[in-house]
């Protein structure tokens, strides 16, 4: 399908592909020097002591959950409108997802509110996903788990570059959790990072994420190392230099994009704003945001499956974030679901709608979105 407007486009250029011939040039290949810068510079944009580099967020989501020793028996309130690893990464450890709703339609993120009510006697956790890069209400989320001494984890997934209070996303909680997959606001391909101010969670970190070894191939290239012992079951989960690569030559552009995507938004509002019955979430909210995506709830009388394909006859690629997790079949089939405590998160499940959003987005493209958007309405509303 080409698409005159694609749901995201990721702004690869120059010093990308310079970065990529340089790691190859230099033939070191796995997880060495440029890594370790990517993480130094990601470690000051989120301003923590600890970031730590790793193959995708799902591995990092994994690994913080372990590091804070959840295991079989826990409980972990998690939104259940996120992306499926969200709560697969508690799986992997052998602890329960507990799903707790989101706040309202204008706020679709997990709230001190909705976590309180989902709490069980052995919730040992709670994991937050900034949706759409939109900051969750972490001073009342961290207060409650400070009372009740629950972790906090946060999927911070959609928001590099986000603040709340002047605190980045990512330096909330426990362990901060980013994803530089193709579609994020900053990607290396496939990638991740994990961020934490604890200095005993980056040191179990970063033994889990390479076989739970005591040194490093590159140590022992340098002559910093002849052998190493290991001390716990670990995984690979390590990056590799050209992902690093990538990595630095995005966060160069980060926070241009982030402007990008807030202008883009901004006018997006405008123009739905006289859209009978549709509306778009986060109108208010605190901080500064990152506007991974642009999600909108369509009006009750909508079909979003008409909706989508008119929109594809236009050349606009629509998606849904998300199905909620709670609705699958390996949930439903693990007795994980489907839950009757989200009624909110299985209704915006059933009528939200994602619009392209990306830097390279220009202003007439959100007009003629809008303008299709808008006509897929009327003629579904005259078909019915
Ligand atoms: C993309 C995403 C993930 C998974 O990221 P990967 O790097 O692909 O593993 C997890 N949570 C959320 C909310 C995401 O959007």
């Amino acid at each position: 399908m080409e698409w005159k407007v694609p749901l995201f486009d990721p702004d690869i250029g120059e010093a990308e592909i310079a970065g990529i011939n340089e790691v190859l040039r230099s033939k070191w290949l796995t997880m060495g020097e440029r890594t370790t810068r990517f993480e130094e510079r990601f470690s000051e944009l989120v301003g923590v002591p600890h970031a730590i580099a790793l193959n995708s967020a799902t591995a990092a989501l994994h690994l913080a959950l372990a590091a804070l020793d959840i295991g079989p028996g826990d409980d972990v309130v998690l939104p259940s409108l996120t992306f499926v690893a969200t709560a697969n990464a508690v799986r992997y450890c052998g602890a329960r997802p507990v799903f707790a709703d989101i706040e309202s339609y204008d706020c679709w993120n997990v709230s001190a509110a909705s976590i309180e009510a989902a709490l069980t006697p052995a919730t040992c956790a709670i994991v937050v996903v900034h949706y759409a890069g939109y900051p969750c209400d972490m001073p009342a989320i961290t207060k409650l788990a400070r009372e009740r001494g629950l972790a906090v984890v946060e999927d911070a997934a959609h928001a590099p570059g986000g603040s709340l209070a002047g605190r980045a996303m990512g330096a909330w909680s426990d362990a901060g959790c980013f994803s530089f997959f193709s579609n994020k606001n900053m990607t290396t391909a496939e990638g991740g990072m994990l961020t934490t101010a604890r200095a005993d969670v980056a040191e179990r970190v970063r033994k889990l994420r390479s076989h739970g070894m005591t040194t490093l191939t590159l140590d022992r290239h340098k002559g910093h190392a002849f052998s190493y012992d290991v001390v716990s079951l670990g995984y690979n989960y390590r990056m590799s230099e050209l992902n690093a690569a990538l990595g630095l030559a995005q966060l160069d552009r980060l926070g241009h994009g982030n402007a990008q995507r807030r202008r883009h938004v901004a006018r997006y509002r405008e123009r739905l704003a006289g859209i009978a019955g549709l509306s778009a979430p986060f109108a208010q909210f605190a901080g500064e945001a990152t506007y991974h995506i642009m999600p909108v709830l369509l009006p009750r009388a909508a079909v979003r499956a008409e909706v989508m394909k008119h929109m594809m006859a236009c050349g606009i690629q629509t998606s849904i974030h998300y199905r909620p997790i709670d609705t699958f079949s390996a949930y439903v089939a693990a007795g994980l679901g489907p839950s009757a405590t989200l009624p909110l998160t299985h209704d915006v499940g059933a009528r939200g709608l994602t619009l392209p959003l990306y830097p390279g987005l220009s202003e007439q493209q959100v007009d003629y979105i809008c303008a299709s958007l808008s006509d897929a309405l009327s003629a579904a509303e005259r078909a019915a």
